[in-house]
């Protein structure tokens, strides 16, 4: 029987991180089912993707649960199969100012989307990952091991997704893995639907201050991600994938 062509969903795929991640896999062959609210950025995505038989978009919000549910049947049906589950959809800016001023409402908002959204995700796709015996990878973040200030709402739900990541992947192993990733900075603007057409360039020392040189890319991100749901991966189960230049390894201390 010919091998079938493996599905991977990418939440928050539209832009950024997932879409460089969306590309890295429409290269590889893949076919690629997005999830994303932005309907703008889904619309650029048709354009912008030059192999749309393998690519399925699909507007929803992964806070909902009643969308994740229809979005993962909406998936099952275009692809048949599903190999791959990349939680990626995010609120990314992690300031929202001081604990003081913080409302229950945005705090809640950033839980309901960055963790709540990966439980859903998980819950309703687990049992298509169980057949195919594939993989989950959570969008975590080096914020979920440091901080900046005023940042808690975000550190808390990255927090909770490396937490999620280990307690997913004892219950559902062996036939499922669950692994996250921790970015660093990664540079999106060039990903993303609504950020300027001319962006400034990034300073000699944005770049230096990363032991490796360079901020990161979205397909830096992108091959971690390929790693992990591939078979050289099968040992790998419950762990946190740091990719920061080494920026988590640097100590810094004021002259
Ligand atoms: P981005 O804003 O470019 O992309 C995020 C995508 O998620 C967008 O397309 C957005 O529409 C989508 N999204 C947001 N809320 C959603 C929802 N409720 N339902 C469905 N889709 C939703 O951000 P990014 O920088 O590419 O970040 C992607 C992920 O990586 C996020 O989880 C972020 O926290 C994490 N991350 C990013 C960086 C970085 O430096 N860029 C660093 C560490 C972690």
């Amino acid at each position: 029987m010919a091998q079938q062509i493996p599905v991977i969903i990418i939440t928050g795929g539209a832009q950024g991180i997932g879409k460089g991640t969306a590309a890295h896999f429409l290269d590889k062959g893949w076919r690629v089912v997005i999830f994303d609210q932005d309907a703008e950025a889904i619309q650029a995505c048709r354009q912008d993707f030059s192999n749309p038989g393998n690519l399925h978009l699909i507007e929803m919000d992964v806070s909902c649960e009643s969308d994740v549910i229809s979005a993962v049947a909406g998936a099952l049906q275009w692809g048949g199969r599903l190999d791959s589950v990349v939680n990626n959809a995010g609120l990314a800016d992690p300031d929202t100012g001081p604990i003081e001023m913080l409302e229950l409402a945005q705090w809640q908002r950033r839980i309901d989307i960055n963790l709540t959204g990966a439980f859903l995700m998980a819950k309703h796709t687990v049992s298509h990952l169980r057949q195919s015996q594939g993989s989950i990878v959570n969008m975590a973040s080096t914020r979920a091991l440091q901080s900046e200030p005023d940042s808690e709402a975000y550190a808390a739900s990255k927090g909770g997704l490396l937490a999620l990541t280990h307690a997913l992947a004892i219950s559902l192993g062996p036939d499922v893995r669950v692994n996250s990733i921790s970015p660093g900075w990664i540079d999106v603007r060039a990903w993303q639907a609504h950020a300027p057409a001319n962006p400034e360039p990034l300073s000699a020392s944005d770049h230096e201050q990363h032991p490796s040189g360079r901020v990161g890319t979205p397909g830096d991100v992108a091959a971690m991600v390929a790693y992990l749901v591939s078979p050289e991966a099968r040992f790998v189960t419950g762990q946190n994938f740091v990719i920061d230049g080494g920026m988590t390894r640097r100590m810094i201390y004021e002259d």
